[in-house]
C-alpha cells in the first residue's frame, strides 16, 4: 500500500481530515456543505459512509456496501468494517478513499469536477486495481 494512502487512511480513522465540519469545530468561517452532494454536512462520517458520490465510487470499484451499523464513534465503526475486509478489498478501499479526498480537495480548491464515478476516479490518477494512471502531485 503507498505509503501516502496509509497515512490518508490512518488520518480518516482518526477523523483528523479537514473536513468543512472539523474546520467549524475549529472556529473557521466556512460553509459546512458537501462539496460533492450539496445536501449534507462535510463531515467525516458523511465523506466515508453516506455522500452518494462516496457510494457511488465504491460501487463502482466493485468494493462491498457500506455498513449497515453505525456506533456514534466514527472511528470505531471504520475500523470495523475496514479489518471485514480481506487484503485486497482493504487496499481498494484504501486507495479508493483517498482518490475520493483527493477530487473533493481539487473541486473545493480548484473547481475541477469529476462528473461521474471513473471521471473521478481519473481525477485522482487511479485505476479500478488500484493502481496508479499517473502521479498526482
Ligand atoms: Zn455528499
Amino acid at each position: 500500500m503507498p505509503a501516502k494512502c496509509k497515512i490518508f487512511l490512518w488520518r480518516l480513522s482518526k477523523s483528523f481530515l479537514p473536513t468543512f465540519a472539523n474546520l467549524q469545530q475549529r472556529r473557521l468561517p466556512v460553509r459546512n456543505t458537501c462539496p460533492f452532494c450539496e445536501s449534507c454536512a462535510d463531515s467525516i462520517d458523511h465523506l466515508t459512509f453516506f455522500c452518494p458520490t462516496t457510494l457511488q465510487i465504491l460501487a463502482y470499484v466493485g468494493l462491498p456496501p457500506v455498513p449497515a451499523f453505525h456506533s456514534n464513534d466514527f472511528g470505531e465503526t471504520f475500523a470495523k468494517w475496514f479489518t471485514q475486509q480481506n487484503k485486497s478489498q482493504q487496499l481498494l478501499l484504501s486507495v479508493s478513499y483517498w482518490a475520493i479526498w483527493y477530487a473533493r480537495n481539487k473541486l473545493v480548491h480548484e473547481g475541477v469536477i469529476a462528473r461521474d464515478s471513473q471521471g473521478l476516479i481519473m481525477t485522482a490518477g487511479v485505476d479500478r486495481a488500484g493502481g496508479a494512471t499517473r502521479t498526482p502531485p
